[in-house]
C-alpha cells in the first residue's frame, strides 16, 4: 500500500462505482423513503502526478464521488483501487491508516477550520495523529509548510478569525499538504474566494503539486475556471460522467452537448465580446436523482435529442485521441 506510484500511472480508480442515499421519511408519510443515486455506475482513473478536474452543474454528484472515492462516503456498489489494491471493503484500523494518503481541502475556509486552534496546532494535528512526537521536528514541518503557501511564519500562533479568505484557505492547503499525501480532492476550493484571490490560490495549488509530487482531483462547477490548469478534464451529469478527455482536447472540441452548453456559457474574458454574444443556454432543471430520465439522462436538455435517446442509455465512446463520450451522435458520420 506504500509504494511510490510511477507519474502518469494508474492511483486512484473507481470501478462501477455507485453511491446512493435513502432519501429522509417525511413526517407521517405513509410512503417509503426515496432512493437517490447521486453517483451511478462510474468508472474513472485519476493518474499519479496529474490534476483531473471533475466538473458539472451543483447537484451532478461531482463532491459525493469525491469523498466516496477517499472513503470518507459509504459507496452502495463497485470497487475503489489505490495504487492497484481494492481498499473498498477496508475497515477500522486498516482504513484508517489507507486514509493517512487521502486528504481533503473544502470549499469554506471559514467554516473548516476550527476556530478554537491556532495555525500552528491546526497544522500540527494531522502530523501527531499519525505518529510525528518530536515538538521540533514538528515546528519545523509547519514552518516549512508555512513557506511554502507564502505565509509569514509569525502567522503560526494567531488564530483563523485573524485571516482573510484567501490567507484561510492558504493555511487550510497547507493542512492538507503537510503530511505530504499521495491524492487531495480539493472541493470547490475557489468557490468562496473572489476572481484575483482565485488565480494566486490556482498558481499554489500548482506550485505545490510540482513541488511535492501530488495528485489532484479538483472539484468545480466552472468549467472555464479549470482550462490552463487541469490535465483532464472529467465532466459529470446526473451522477454519470458524461465526457473525458484532455483539457487542451475538451476545449477544443468538446463531444457531449452538455459539454458544449456549459463550454458556450461560460463567461468570455473579454467584456465587449461577452455584451454582445448569444449563449445558448441550457433550458430546464437538471432532474431529481431520485427519478433520473430514461435512456440518456440528458435527454431532457439536450438541443440535439433523437428518439433513440429516449430508451437507449449511451455508452462511453472515443471521441477522439484520449478522449471519451457518452452520447449516440459521438463516432456517428454527422459528428
Ligand atoms: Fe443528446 Fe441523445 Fe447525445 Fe444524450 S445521447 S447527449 S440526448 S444526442
Amino acid at each position: 500500500m506504500t509504494r511510490a506510484s510511477e507519474p502518469g500511472s494508474p492511483l486512484v480508480e473507481a470501478r462501477g462505482l455507485s453511491v446512493s442515499f435513502a432519501s429522509p421519511k417525511r413526517f407521517l408519510s405513509r410512503h417509503k423513503p426515496l432512493i437517490v443515486q447521486a453517483v451511478k455506475d462510474v468508472d474513472l482513473t485519476v493518474n499519479a502526478g496529474e490534476t483531473l478536474a471533475l466538473v458539472g452543474e451543483s447537484g451532478c454528484g461531482k463532491s459525493t464521488l469525491g469523498r466516496a472515492l477517499i472513503r470518507t462516503l459509504p459507496h452502495s456498489a463497485g470497487r475503489i483501487l489505490f495504487k492497484g489494491e481494492d481498499i473498498s471493503k477496508l475497515r477500522g484500523e486498516t482504513l484508517r491508516r489507507a486514509r493517512a494518503g487521502f486528504q481533503m481541502i473544502f470549499q469554506d475556509p471559514y467554516a473548516s477550520l476550527n476556530p478554537k486552534m491556532s495555525v500552528f496546532d491546526t497544522l500540527a494535528e494531522p502530523l501527531i495523529v499519525h505518529g510525528t512526537d518530536n515538538r521540533t521536528a514538528i515546528r519545523r514541518k509547519v514552518e516549512e509548510m508555512l513557506d511554502a503557501v507564502g505565509l509569514d511564519r509569525a502567522f503560526a500562533s494567531r488564530y483563523p478569525h485573524e485571516f482573510s479568505g484567501g490567507q484561510r484557505q492558504r493555511i487550510a492547503i497547507a493542512r492538507a499538504v503537510i503530511l505530504k499525501p499521495d491524492f487531495i480532492v480539493a472541493d470547490e476550493p475557489l468557490s468562496a474566494l473572489d476572481v484575483s484571490l482565485q488565480l494566486q490560490v490556482l498558481k499554489l495549488f500548482d506550485d505545490l503539486r510540482q513541488r511535492f509530487a501530488l495528485t489532484y482531483l479538483f472539484v468545480s462547477h466552472d468549467l472555464a475556471r479549470v482550462f490552463g490548469f487541469a490535465d483532464r478534464v472529467a465532466v459529470m451529469y446526473l451522477g454519470r460522467i458524461v465526457e473525458i478527455g484532455a483539457a487542451s482536447a475538451i476545449v477544443a472540441k468538446p463531444a457531449h452537448p452538455y459539454t458544449q452548453a456549459l463550454l458556450a456559457a461560460a463567461p468570455s474574458p473579454d467584456p465587449k465580446l461577452e455584451a454582445t454574444r448569444e449563449v445558448p443556454r441550457l433550458t430546464g432543471e437538471i432532474p431529481s436523482p431520485a427519478n433520473p430520465p430514461s435512456g440518456c439522462r440528458f435527454h431532457t436538455r439536450c438541443p440535439s435529442v433523437m428518439p433513440l435517446c429516449r430508451t437507449l442509455e449511451p455508452e462511453m465512446r472515443s471521441a477522439g485521441p484520449g478522449q471519451e463520450a457518452a452520447c449516440h451522435l459521438v463516432g456517428s458520420p454527422a459528428n
